[in-house]
Parts: structure tokens; sequence; C-alpha cells
């Protein structure tokens, strides 16, 4: 049966890999970013700023208008600013946190009335295995993905009862647009994730595709870490 899913952040990157790899299971799937531009077959492309809540309820509004209850939410939408915590700006940290937790929030919110009417669904948050490594630079952006999980265990306990599972699936270093400019920095990085390489759109979209899935519905509050091993442990 078709689900309706819609994914954040789905113009490129991990977002698109995940929209295609529902659009590949059947799925109705609209897709959100400040561009408007999704992979070819997504029933809508909406252009929205997460960090909005008006632009995230108008545009889940009128996705549920056009294709019914949400049966599963991938908020994926995701910036970094980098830059070492005492110089780090106000419109930096802020910049990042309303985007990658503050619009991760906005996106469940939006869907969770239509869930719990019906009894079913599935959330994931794009979080990060930042938190858990701790990496210098990334004070905004770590301190927004380890909100994701406090986030998703407060929802997961929330709405069990209905049978809304909420998980946080947590990437280590995977080839986008996001990990492009990390130039020579990127061979030092390989040589640390056990695997031996960077991981690929399609290694997120497989797992994110497994939390949907009836496989998981026993599935909730994780954190799936998808890091070749990078993190393990911590
Ligand atoms: P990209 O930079 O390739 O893509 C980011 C996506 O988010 C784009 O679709 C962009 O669309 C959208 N976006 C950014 N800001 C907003 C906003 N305010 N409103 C709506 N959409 C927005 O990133 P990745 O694909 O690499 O990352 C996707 C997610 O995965 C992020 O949450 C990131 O933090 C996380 N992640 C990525 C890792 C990696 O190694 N790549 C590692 C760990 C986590 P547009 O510009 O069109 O708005």
């Amino acid at each position: 049966m078709s689900r309706h899913v819609i994914v954040t952040g789905a113009s490129r990157g991990i977002g698109a890999a995940v929209a295609e790899y529902f659009l590949a299971a059947g799925d109705t799937v609209v897709a959100l970013s400040r561009s408007g531009s999704a992979p070819a077959g997504c029933a809508a492309a909406l252009s929205v700023d997460v960090s909005s809540s008006e632009s995230v309820n108008a545009a889940v509004k009128a996705a549920i208008a056009a294709h019914g209850p949400v049966d599963v939410l991938v908020a994926n939408a995701g910036i970094t600013r980098d830059g070492l915590a005492m110089r780090m700006g106000d419109d930096q940290w802020r910049e990042v946190l309303a985007t990658n937790l503050d619009g991760a929030f906005y996106s469940a919110r939006a869907v969770l009335s239509s869930m719990v009417r019906a009894r079913a669904g599935r959330i994931i948050f794009m979080g990060s295995v930042s938190p858990f490594y701790g990496v210098p630079g990334q004070a905004n952006y770590a301190a927004a993905k380890a909100g994701l999980v406090g986030l998703a265990r407060s929802l997961a306990r929330e709405v069990a009862s209905r049978a809304i599972t909420v998980n946080v699936v947590a990437p280590g270093f995977i080839d986008t647009e996001m990990t492009a400019d990390l130039g020579s920095a990127s061979g030092d990085l390989t040589s640390l994730i056990p695997m031996g390489h960077i991981g690929s759109v399609a290694d997120i979209a497989g797992v994110v595709g497994f939390l949907a899935s009836n496989s998981a519905a026993y599935v909730t509050g994780q954190v799936l870490a998808v890091d070749g091993g990078l993190a393990m442990g911590l």
C-alpha cells in the first residue's frame, strides 16, 4: 500500500536519496526544501523554510489536504555553520539551532495530530554522530543534533501507545555537498572510520527505509548510527 511520506531537505544529498528510496517503493512523496526542487516523481515539491513554523505548518497542511494523513516524516533538513565556539557569532549559533532543531520539532509537531488520529506513523530525525564523537568547530551543530535525541525520546514516549515510532538516524561522514569542502581533511577523517571509507547517501536511505517499515514497528526512541563504525561505543 502506498504511504504518504514527507521528506524535508529533499532537494539534494541524503534527503533526495531518501525521497528516491520511498518513490522506488511506490510511495507518495512530498518533498520540502528552501529551493523547492526535488527528485523526479515526487507528488509535490514545496518551497519551505523549516526554521519557520508558519512555513512548515502551511506545507504540511497542503500535503495532508492533497494526499491524506502522513504515514512517514523524515525530518532531514540541516545546515552547518562551523567555527570555533569562542569566535562563534550569535547568528551562526541561532541559524544552525533554528534549522536543525527547531525545524525538526516544527515538522514533527505539524504531522503529529494526523498520525495520532490514524493511530500509526513513523517519525525519523536526521541526527549525526557529531554530538557523540565531539567535533571541534561544531558546537552549534552538535548541540542541535544532540537536542534531536531528547526530542525523539520524549516524543517517542508521548505517542508510543498510538503505534507511532520516533527514532534518530545518526550518519557519520557521508558524501554530499555538506561534506564536499572538507578537502584534504577528508583523508584524515577516512582513516578514523573502521570501514575505511566515507558513506554514501544510499547507506542512509536504506536505514531510514527500514525504520519506516513494518519490520521496525517495535523500534522506538532509538539512535541508529550509520557511520562505518566511526562512533561505535560512544
Ligand atoms: P546537503 O547540504 O546536501 O542538503 C541539505 C538539505 O537541507 C537540502 O535539501 C537543503 O535544501 C535543505 N535545507 C537546508 N536548510 C533548510 C531550511 N531552512 N528549510 C528547508 N530545507 C532546508 O546536506 P546532507 O544531505 O549532507 O545532509 C542532510 C542531513 O543529514 C542534515 O540534517 C545533516 O545535518 C545530516 N548529516 C549529514 C552528514 C554528512 O556527512 N553529509 C553527516 C551527519 C548528518 P535547499 O538548499 O534547497 O533548501
